[in-house]
């Protein structure tokens, strides 16, 4: 359990936030705000940030450790089984054991093992068990007010998912800040949480990310996951812009497993175009591979590979030969523009319920006439 998110290494753009928050609380005058809200898009090591500056706000050594929670004493070892009498999370699911593997390669593998019907159902299921109720911030008030020495930290994860009576009765706790209580609220989405709450919360400036700091940090962990040779450096940048800039969604995207059918893809758009494989048994074939959704995003980033050549710059992908299969035949500007702007409208019919399997043949068919 060593490897667990609480003692993790520092995100390397997160440093100089973390030598300034753990100084306040090691100054004696000064203190940490009551109310923290870790806000952003997923990818940016929000969550990596506040569970490793939980444990070591809990950590007995953290005046002999200010980079990071001891690992042994007694409150880390209550981390690290799960038990820690001082700590509260909200909601249930949300404790950081998951959040602690979601970059490994165990990840990776049992994410591509799981199938289409899996990943929808437990989409569903994962949604309702991320709500938060006025029950579970009503069941938090004895935790936060019953006294007594030593700091308490209550982290509710995916704050935006609090119902408008969870939220209402967490505000009353935040108008009342009780002496060693620290509440630290997580939100990917943080537009959907009320003003109210937003007012009365500090945020971290976690989200400006250093571009060259971003790259070396995707560089380097997909250097030591894939194999180093495949992977570019154009091949990066773009795999960070397809992930607005987020270093650790970058390194999600090139684990996914769409991203790994990229020469699949070439293989069917050439088949397709040739007449050797009908749009109909492409369509068949790739439903059983890919959400529709998936398949939209693989052909985007081809799409976007194929203008790259098209205007006499180099394929960004160096494990697939684009520029071999283009020799013989560029499509025009004109078909690329518009079948991306089928894309987008394939993506809006789809949130109308289009069905997955037409979409699927409606973008077969147009392939086969790129
Ligand atoms: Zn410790």
């Amino acid at each position: 359990m060593t490897d667990s998110i609480y003692f993790a290494p520092l995100l390397p753009w997160q440093k100089t936030l973390w030598t300034q928050l753990t100084a306040r609380v090691l100054t004696p005058v000064q203190s940490l705000p009551h109310a923290l809200l870790a806000a952003g898009m997923q990818g940016l090591g929000k969550r990596a940030f506040v569970w490793r500056l939980v444990a070591w706000l809990l950590c007995r050594e953290r005046e002999q450790h200010p980079l990071g929670a001891c690992g042994s004493c007694d409150s880390c070892q209550w981390l690290k089984s799960g038990t820690h009498p001082s700590l509260q999370v909200l909601p249930n699911v949300s404790m950081p054991i998951s959040a602690a593997s979601s970059h490994s390669q165990e990840a990776l593998k049992s994410a591509n093992k799981k199938t289409k019907a899996d990943s929808k159902f437990s989409k569903a299921a994962d949604k309702a068990a991320l709500t938060i109720k006025v029950d579970d911030i009503r069941a938090l008030q004895p935790f936060i007010y019953q006294g007594g020495q030593g700091m308490r930290i209550c982290v509710l994860d995916h704050a935006e998912q609090m119902t408008i009576a969870a939220a209402n009765a967490l505000l009353k706790t935040l108008e009342e800040p009780q002496a060693q209580v620290h509440l630290f609220l997580i939100s990917d989405t943080p537009a959907k949480l009320l003003p109210t709450i937003k007012s009365r919360v500090q945020q971290l400036p976690l989200q400006s990310i250093n571009t060259s700091t971003a790259l070396d940090y995707v560089t380097h962990t997909l250097g030591s996951t894939v194999n180093r040779e495949v992977v570019s450096p154009t091949q990066i940048e773009q795999l960070l812009q397809l992930a607005n800039g987020a270093p650790l969604a970058a390194i999600d995207l090139a684990q996914a497993v769409w991203y790994s059918k990229r020469v699949l893809w070439l293989t069917t758009w050439q088949a397709l175009r040739s007449g050797k494989r009908s749009a109909t048994a492409a369509s068949d074939y790739w439903q059983a591979q890919l959400s529709i959704g998936e398949f939209i995003q693989l052909t985007e980033l081809m799409l976007l590979d194929i203008r790259r050549i098209n205007l006499g710059l180099s394929s960004s992908q160096k494990d697939v030969d684009l520029t071999a299969a283009l020799q013989n035949y560029q499509p025009s500007d004109s078909l690329l523009e518009s079948l991306v702007s089928n894309l987008q409208q394939t993506r809006m019919a789809l949130q109308q319920n289009v069905q997955e399997k037409f979409a699927y043949d409606k973008l077969m068919q147009q392939l086969a006439q790129l």
